[in-house]
């Protein structure tokens, strides 16, 4: 099989770039290792910046994001339990967010891929890049136990930081730098009313709190935490409590406890690679940094 761009990896990042590719009247193949039920069920970022809301109108994905996103005009900061609020629309000349799932979107872009015929091939196993640095690179892979070959004119390596694509960019081109923070992030998700119509980023003296949310009915909390935070010792009762100091008195009387539909432990690094980078990691809540991130951001 021949195409102009095979992308590694169906994520957010592959999926977009698909369509971009599309629009420029380009073709491509996403090549991805899970099925789409796996990728459609995984639940991640919540909150689309204005560039990606636009980068997907550009792409004519956007109805369902138009019909059922969450816009916000702006955002709160709290200092040791003040909150004050930031004009976003205001103070940047109409820019906004959009909450909207990482999930949804990637439904939406699956969904145009069919219909506007865009190949893409789930349950790809033991993807592996050749020729990267020729003019003539193509993709390996096996469908079905079936061993295939997509020759192409590019790769974009869409697969994150633990894919295939970043290992076999060679040595002498890849540069990363990367910088390790000294803690982490405990997330709590649950399907409880959010605390406020918009998210909270709080500064306290007991570590870093946010309050945000994925609908009016499900919430997405995180809270700072040591490098070796065990999430066994965090159930959820000790996360609300650390959750109504940290984000002060005003949100905690408006917070809406309830059982986690998923809770997660994260580490937080920021890297940025040069040159052949691939397109891994474009969704806007990394942005510059690869799959693991700065600061918790929905
Ligand atoms: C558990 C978790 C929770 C998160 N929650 C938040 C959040 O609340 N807020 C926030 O802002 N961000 C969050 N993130 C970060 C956000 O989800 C990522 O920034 C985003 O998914 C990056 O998109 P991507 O397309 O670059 O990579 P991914 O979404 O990781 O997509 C990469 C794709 O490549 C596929 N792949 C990997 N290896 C191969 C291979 N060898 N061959 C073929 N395919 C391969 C993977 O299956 C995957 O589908 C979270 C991340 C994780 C892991």
């Amino acid at each position: 099989m021949r195409t102009q761009v095979a992308i590694v990896g169906g994520g957010p990042a592959g999926l977009l770039l698909q369509q971009l590719l599309h629009v420029a009247g380009i073709e491509s193949v996403v090549l991805e290792q899970r099925s789409r039920a796996y990728v459609e069920g995984r639940i991640r970022a919540g909150v689309l910046e204005q560039v990606t809301v636009d980068l997907l109108e550009k792409v004519g994905v956007a109805e369902r994001m138009r019909r059922e996103g969450l816009v916000h005009d702006g955002f709160a900061l709290a200092v040791d339990g003040e909150t004050f609020r930031i004009d976003l629309k205001g103070l940047t000349g109409g820019k906004t967010v959009m909450v909207y799932g990482q999930t949804e979107v990637t439904k939406d872009l699956m969904d145009a891929a069919g219909e506007r015929g865009c190949p893409v091939v789930f349950e790809a196993e033991g993807v592996a890049l050749h020729g990267v640095d020729t003019d003539r690179p193509f993709v390996t892979y096996r469908k079905d136990g079936v061993g295939q070959r997509l020759d192409c004119d590019f790769v974009a390596g869409c697969d994150g930081y633990h894919g295939v694509s970043r290992p076999s960019i060679p040595g002498d081109v890849l540069k990363t730098y990367e910088k390790v923070y000294p803690f982490g992030w405990l997330g709590i998700l649950a399907d409880v009313p959010p605390c406020d119509h918009e998210l909270i980023y709080s500064n306290h003296e007991r570590g870093f709190a946010l309050a945000s949310m994925r609908s009016n009915t499900r919430s997405r909390y995180y809270i700072q935490a040591p490098l070796d935070t065990n999430l066994d010792d965090w159930p959820d009762d000790r996360i609300w409590d650390e959750l109504a100091i940290r984000l002060g008195p005003k949100a905690a009387a408006n917070m809406t406890r309830g059982p986690s539909i998923e809770r997660a432990s994260r580490r937080c690094a920021a890297s940025w690679p040069s040159r052949c980078g691939g397109a891994g990691c474009s969704w806007p809540a990394t942005r510059r940094t690869s799959c693991r991130r700065l600061a918790p951001r929905a």
